[in-house]
């Protein structure tokens, strides 16, 4: 597993930092009002984890089932969400909770579907930003880090189902690929 790492992007370290300071804003931002955190599986499942330890609010948590990449590197343009929720989001705060926001399909979609159910609001958090990818104007508000155009796993971020339990981020070898 190791082995097949190219380079490490971010580490264990500077992640576990930049997560507590996200906590930080989000708690202040919220100011003990309650929120439902709606995460993104699968590869948001780390990254919440982390992150509602980090937080003081008060939450609940939900989850949402979208379609991914499958086997390959390419976003699929339309994602499919796979499952409904459990919670009741009318007049409620909620919170989006995303691994990585590349063409910003995904998140753009579920906020959609969100907004159609009257929250109270809508915010997201994603770990991962990839700004350069961006095929809509989705900004999220609150975002972990800046990448590049590469391809990540890690903490998370899978190759065909792999490499999530990584504590870093890193990009794959070539042959990997192959
Ligand atoms: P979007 O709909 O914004 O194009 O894509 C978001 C989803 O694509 C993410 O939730 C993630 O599952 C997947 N994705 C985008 N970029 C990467 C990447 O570099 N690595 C991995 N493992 N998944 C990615
Ligand atoms: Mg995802």
């Amino acid at each position: 597993m190791k082995n097949d790492i190219k380079q490490i992007l971010l580490t264990k370290e500077v992640i576990e930092k930049r997560v507590q300071e996200i906590g930080q804003e989000i708690d202040q931002y919220y100011q003990n009002r309650e929120i439902i955190i709606i995460t993104l599986l699968d590869g948001a499942i780390v990254f919440t984890a982390d992150l509602i330890r980090n937080l003081a609010i008060p939450l609940r948590l939900d989850c949402l089932r979208v379609s991914s990449y499958g086997n390959s590197t390419d976003p699929e343009t339309a994602p499919r969400i796979l499952s409904s929720l459990k919670s009741d989001v009318r007049d409620k705060h909620v919170l989006l909770v995303d691994d990585i926001l590349d063409t910003g399909n995904t998140l753009q979609s579920v906020f959609n579907e969100v907004t159609s159910k009257q929250p109270a609001s809508v915010r997201s958090c994603v770990f991962l930003d990839k700004p350069e990818r961006r095929q809509n104007g989705f900004k999220a508000d609150w975002s972990g880090f800046s990448i590049p155009d590469e391809f990540v796993v890690g903490y998370g971020l899978d190759y065909a189902g792999r490499y999530r339990q990584l504590p870093y981020v890193g990009t794959l070898k070539p042959s990997v690929y192959s």
